[in-house]
């Protein structure tokens, strides 16, 4: 069977053998009898589906070994209060705002924090770039500096992580990776914590993977949540409360996925990121040579993984999203705050379904426009 293919900005499209696999091990995993679904997260068998995911998630992102992997719940938005919960000290925080998600980040950290600085915005420029870090008004002891290395809306990347001590600050890092990871490879050394909801890149949503460096911990405010303070879900190896367990299964089967492709000498993350740098460079260089679409964002910047684009005639869009879906292109609609169009190029989107994309998008500027 072929299926659509799926541009969705999350949930989002997955391996076809990992949906396979999921299904066919619905019923009995291993000949154990249970489904995942089915089985205490203290048994034996979750034990070693959740052992596995972790060392696997550990491997494919080259996380060091001074960093903490948690396996939680809550999504992207939860982290927005978690982390000021934990890393905050109730003392100053400065936070990069590049679009929506950096920006419900920000405002959310109020609740938590004595001060919080927006010490960079690009919001003049309706985000469409990153503020240099050289011109980042950085605090003075701030208790970490936080940004989103991924604008899932707005389609904007930082294709390098700043290295804060060489900006003047002592600050851990807290990027939102939500929409790109394992897309592209970390460098963990100006990292102190990153999150991502699972639902794009990773797997099913209701899951969030949180990496945090261990000296990062056991700092959370006495009003943290119990459940929330990531010491404790640290000492309790993500089991303090039931985990995901459905999500942390499907998340495994999908690092398993990623750890076997291959691109040419390149394996895991690697591959993919070859794979994802062509996949973006045929979609940008068609909106580029079209005179019907534009995007919006600076070149140097642009995301790999979404990819927001308009028609220059507005009154063609929905006719144009009619024709994609009849192409089997789906969800390609831009999000309700930007409007026009999106394709999100997700690691499981292959190379041809960005090609069919590209064939229609030509062939409607050529016949419908
Ligand atoms: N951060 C980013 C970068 C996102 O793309 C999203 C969801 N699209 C979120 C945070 C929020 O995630 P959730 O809905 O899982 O809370």
């Amino acid at each position: 069977m072929k299926r659509p293919y799926n541009f969705s900005a999350g949930p989002a499209t997955m391996p076809v053998e990992v949906l396979e696999q999921a299904a066919a091990e619905m019923l009995d995993w291993h000949g154990c009898g249970m489904g995942v679904m089915e089985m205490s997260h203290r048994g034996q068998e979750f034990i070693a589906i959740y052992e596995q995911a972790e060392a696997d998630l550990r491997a494919l992102l080259a996380v060091p070994a001074h960093f903490r992997i948690l396996f939680m719940q809550g999504g992207g938005l939860a982290q927005n209060a978690i982390v000021p919960l934990n890393l905050s000290r109730a003392g100053v925080v400065d936070f990069v705002v590049t679009g929506s998600w950096s920006q419900k980040s920000e405002r959310e950290a109020h609740k938590y924090a004595s001060e919080v600085n927006i010490v960079a915005s690009s919001a003049d420029s309706g985000f469409t770039t990153v503020p240099p870090p050289a011109s980042w008004a950085l605090s003075r002891g701030a208790s970490y500096v936080h940004l989103c290395s991924n604008e899932t809306i707005h389609g904007v990347e930082f294709q390098e992580l700043p290295d804060l001590r060489q900006l003047g600050s002592e600050a851990p890092l807290v990027i939102d990776f939500s929409s790109h990871v394992a897309s592209r490879s970390v460098d963990w050394s100006r990292v102190g914590l990153a999150f991502a909801g699972a639902q794009k890149n990773l797997g099913p949503a209701g899951l969030t993977i949180v990496v945090v460096r261990e000296d990062l911990l056991g700092h959370a405010l006495p009003v943290c949540p119990s459940a929330f303070d990531l010491r404790n879900v640290a000492e309790h190896q993500s089991m303090f409360n039931t985990p995901p367990t459905w999500g942390i299964y499907v998340a495994g089967l999908v690092f398993q996925w990623i750890l076997r492709q291959r691109e040419g000498a390149l394996s895991g993350v690697a591959a993919l990121e070859q794979r994802n740098i062509a996949k973006a460079a045929l979609l940008y260089d068609t909106i580029d040579k079209s005179q019907l679409y534009y995007n919006k964002v600076a070149p140097h910047c642009r995301s790999r993984m979404n990819v927001p684009f308009f028609l220059r005639d507005e009154s063609r869009n929905e006719a144009f999203l009619a024709g994609a879906r009849a192409h089997g292109l789906l969800q390609l609609k831009g999000h309700k705050s930007v409007g026009g169009m999106r394709a999100s190029l997700y690691n499981a989107m292959p190379l041809e379904g960005v090609q069919a994309l590209v064939d229609y998008m030509q062939e409607f500027e050529r016949t419908q426009a």
